[in-house]
């Protein structure tokens, strides 16, 4: 009966179905793999000073070179990695690494530059979390000032007592806390002065067309004034055009990140970009 009504329909939807169980589970194999197999690689996107336009951090990106199937982007494999457990050792590697490359850039001479790790909720919540970070920082050498974090609002807000908690260790450390994708979470405003955190990064939603529309150019100048008076710094992600650009420091926007300076790059490219002026 279902073949007569139509059986390719039925068919098609079994077979990607199965197709689909065997996928992740080929993936989430290879993934386990990954790290030991050097599969992973970071790559680095400039913070660009809204005022001087020199390179003043990088945020840290993970990508996974899957020897088969080429580059891979962290949507494709971060979700999966966060289902299966995964993510706790492949975020320890990031971190560990990208803390170990920002020492690397300083000790050859570089400007110093701030890196920021994104940080997902299963990492964030480990036992001995600030343990884990301060074991991190005293291996690689890279002091803690030259360090921030990337959590989302969803992240702090599932547990407000023990992120303050978290917070208030990683900033007597010495860390900067920024809040990822801000105004697209849950956007309780009430927990801004609560949590000790130091930045806010603006979704790129708000700057795509901020140039274009009114309302995501209130939000922008709303985000940015709060954030200000909060002694915050304000970070906007995916600047793309120049229009943009000027709309955000004519806000006085702190930090510039997107396609318009650079894409995120390997630790080789991204270093000759510390001495250029935007
Ligand atoms: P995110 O932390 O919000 O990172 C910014 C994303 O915006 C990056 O995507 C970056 O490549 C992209 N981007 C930057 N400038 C522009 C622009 O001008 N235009 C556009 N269209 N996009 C821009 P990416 O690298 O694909 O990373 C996506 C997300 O994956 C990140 O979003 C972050 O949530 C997650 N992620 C990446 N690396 C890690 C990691 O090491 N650990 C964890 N837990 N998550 C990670
Ligand atoms: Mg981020
Ligand atoms: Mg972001
Ligand atoms: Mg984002």
């Amino acid at each position: 009966r279902a073949k007569e009504q139509g059986g390719d329909a039925y068919q098609f939807y079994t077979k990607s179905m199965n197709e689909r169980v065997l996928e992740r589970m080929l993936l989430e194999n290879s993934l386990r793999q990954a790290i030991d197999n050097n599969e992973l690689v970071i790559h680095y996107q400039p913070l660009i000073d809204g005022t001087t336009g020199r390179t003043v951090g990088v945020e840290a990106l993970v990508r996974w070179l899957h020897p088969e199937r080429g580059l891979i982007q962290p949507m494709e494999f971060i979700p999966l990695a966060e289902e299966t457990g995964l993510i706790v050792p492949i975020g320890e590697w990031v971190l560990r690494t990208a803390c170990a490359q920002n020492k690397a850039w300083q000790d050859a001479g570089y400007p110093p530059v701030v890196m920021a790790v994104n940080l997902s909720g299963r990492q964030f919540r480990q036992p001995d979390f600030t343990g884990r970070i301060s074991k991190v920082l005293a291996a690689t050498g890279l002091a803690p000032e030259y360090l921030e974090l990337e959590i989302t609002e969803s992240i702090a807000l599932e547990d407000v007592e023990y992120t303050i908690a978290i917070l208030k260790e990683l900033g007597a450390m010495g860390i900067g806390i920024a809040i990822d994708d801000f105004g697209t979470g849950y956007s309780s405003l009430s927990y801004l002065k609560r949590f000790p955190i130091t930045t806010l990064k603006i979704d790129r939603i708000f700057v795509q067309d901020a140039a274009k529309s009114q309302q995501d150019a209130a939000i922008i100048s709303a985000i940015i004034l709060l954030a200000h008076n909060l002694n915050l710094k304000v970070v906007a992600e995916g600047v793309e055009t120049p229009e943009q650009r000027l709309l955000l420091r004519e806000r006085h926007c702190n930090m510039m990140q997107g396609f318009l300076f650079s894409r995120p790059l390997p630790a080789e490219q991204v270093a000759s970009l510390f001495d250029f002026c935007w």
